[in-house]
Order: C-alpha cells, then sequence, then structure tokens
C-alpha cells in the first residue's frame, strides 16, 4: 500500500478545503402562500406548485 513520504503542511491541507465550506440553500417565496420553500420543489405548507394544488394521492 502506498504511503505518503511527507506531511501534508497545515497551509497545503487548509487550501485544499478551502471549497469544502456549505453553502446557504437558495430559497425562494412560494407565490401561493408566500413561505420560503426549495425551489422545483412541492410547497410544505400549503402543498402548491406552479400555482397548481398537489394532491399526493393522485399522482
Ligand atoms: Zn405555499
Amino acid at each position: 500500500m502506498a504511503v505518503p513520504r511527507n506531511r501534508t503542511s497545515n497551509a497545503k491541507k487548509n487550501s485544499r478545503r478551502s471549497h469544502h465550506a456549505k453553502k446557504p440553500k437558495n430559497l425562494s417565496a412560494c407565490a401561493h402562500c408566500g413561505r420560503m420553500r426549495l425551489p422545483h420543489r412541492v410547497c410544505i405548507s400549503c402543498g402548491h406548485y406552479d400555482n397548481r394544488a398537489i394532491d399526493a394521492a393522485q399522482s
């Protein structure tokens, strides 16, 4: 098994992890009830999507 020859420096390690920050979720307001919701998802408070009520039972 390959073993690293040199210890990775703190600067190299931190530089590699510079892209690991968590980005904030991009929420948008529901057009029907105004509550913040994820894009391309049915609103969790009123169940509307694209100004229509989505019924889970009718599939
Ligand atoms: Zn809604």
